[in-house]
């Protein structure tokens, strides 16, 4: 003898067609039912659909130092490697990058740098 179970709660969405049961909806923790995916930005530029113009664009990026940059350049000249002090200067890795959009500049999202990658 099967059990009846009470499940999560349905919904029944009522068309020209009759009503439709839908599967049980996903419970959905509040703090993940952003109506905004977000979106993980790199480095680099990256393609999306900007969520201000609704565009299809690459977003433009400009790189700035933090104080990891200079952290990093600080912690080599202390090893003892003053010529590579400035690398962390030449690799985006290692600032932050701002991402825009191209049609309405808009800003759309940061990488923020951790460890060097
Ligand atoms: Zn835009």
């Amino acid at each position: 003898m099967i059990a009846q179970q009470h499940h999560l709660p349905t919904q029944v969405y009522y068309t020209s067609a009759g009503p439709q049961v839908q599967i049980p909806l996903q419970q959905v923790p509040m703090a993940t039912a952003v109506i905004v995916t977000p979106v993980n930005f790199g480095p680099h530029a990256q393609h999306m659909i900007c969520p201000h113009c609704g565009s299809h664009i690459k977003t433009t990026i400009e790189t700035e130092t933090t104080w990891l940059t200079h952290a990093f350049a600080i912690g080599l000249i202390l090893l003892g490697c003053i010529l590579c002090s400035c690398l962390p200067y030449l690799m985006n890795s290692c600032k932050n990058t701002s991402h825009y959009c191209p049609n309405c500049n808009a800003f759309l999202g940061m990488h923020s740098t951790g460890p060097c990658k």
